[in-house]
C-alpha cells in the first residue's frame, strides 16, 4: 500500500501542478495577448481564459498552447493564434440566445468559445477525421450545445438558418452566397477573403436592411476553404 502511494502520489501532483500551470498560462495569455492589444468584450475575455486551449492541440505541440502563434492540428489545417480568435469572436459582439454558425470546425476551440458565451453553436468540418475528433472531443468536455457537422460548409446550413452570427475560419476567394441569405437581418460575418496561401483581409460583414455593409479588419493568413464535389 505504501509503496502504491508512493508510486501514485507524484502522478497526482504533476497532474494538479500541471493544471495550476496551464490555468496560470491561460489568465497570462487574455491579459497580454488580449486585453493588451485592446480586447474588451467581457464575454470574449471570460470564455478564453476559460477554455482550455491545451485540449485541442496535439500532444507534440501542447505545450506551446498559451503562445502567441497559430499551431498545427493535424491534416494539414491549423488552430489560430488566440488573438485571432479573441477579435473574430468580438466582432461579431455574441451574447445569450444567439445561434452561431461557424465553417471550418479545425479543432473544436473555436466553437468552444463561442459556446462559453451563446445559446447554440453549429459548426461544420470538411476533413472527416478532423471533424470525428474534435466531435468526440467537445462531446467530453461537455459542450451539448455544439453541433458539429461534417460536410462541405460552401452551402451553409439552410435547416437551421438564419443565425444571429456567422464565423468563417477557412478563407474562400469570395464570400459564398448561401451564407450571406443565411445570415439573420441585423446579423454579423467575420471571414477572411482572399487567394488562397496567400495573405487574406479579414472582413465583417453586417446585413441592414437587406444591405451588406463591409469592412476590412486586418490582414490575415488563413487556410484555404476547399470544396467537395457534390
Ligand atoms: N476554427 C478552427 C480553425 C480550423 S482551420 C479551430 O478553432 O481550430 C479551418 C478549418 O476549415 C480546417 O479544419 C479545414 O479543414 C476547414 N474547412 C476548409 N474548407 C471547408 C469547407 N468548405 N467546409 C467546412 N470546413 C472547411
Amino acid at each position: 500500500m505504501k509503496l502504491l502511494l508512493k508510486l501514485l502520489l507524484p502522478l497526482f501532483v504533476s497532474h494538479s501542478a500541471s493544471c495550476q500551470n496551464h490555468e496560470e498560462l491561460r489568465e497570462k495569455m487574455v491579459r497580454r495577448q488580449l486585453e493588451g492589444r485592446g480586447i474588451k468584450h467581457e464575454p470574449t475575455l471570460k470564455a478564453m481564459g476559460k477554455v482550455e486551449r491545451h485540449r485541442f492541440i496535439p500532444v507534440d505541440y501542447r505545450d506551446q498552447a498559451y503562445e502567441d502563434t497559430p499551431l498545427p492540428i493535424g491534416y494539414g489545417q491549423t488552430i489560430s493564434q488566440p488573438y485571432v480568435v479573441a477579435t473574430m469572436t468580438e466582432l461579431i459582439q455574441p451574447r445569450p440566445g444567439f445561434r452561431v454558425l461557424e465553417i471550418g470546425a479545425g479543432s473544436g476551440y473555436q466553437a468552444a468559445v463561442l459556446a462559453e458565451i451563446v445559446d447554440s453553436v453549429y459548426t461544420i468540418e470538411i476533413v472527416k477525421e478532423l471533424g470525428e475528433r474534435s466531435r468526440k472531443l467537445l462531446k467530453e468536455l461537455g459542450y451539448n450545445n455544439v453541433r458539429l457537422i461534417i460536410g462541405d460548409g460552401y452551402k451553409g446550413l439552410p435547416e437551421k438558418a438564419p443565425f444571429d452570427a456567422i464565423l468563417v475560419t477557412a478563407a474562400p476567394e469570395e464570400i459564398p452566397p448561401a451564407l450571406i441569405e443565411q445570415l439573420k437581418e441585423g446579423g454579423k460575418m467575420v471571414i477572411p477573403v482572399g487567394p488562397a496561401r496567400d495573405i487574406q483581409s479579414l472582413k465583417l460583414v453586417e446585413k441592414r436592411n437587406g444591405k451588406l455593409k463591409s469592412r476590412e479588419v486586418f490582414p490575415v493568413r488563413f487556410v484555404p476553404f476547399t470544396r467537395k464535389k457534390d
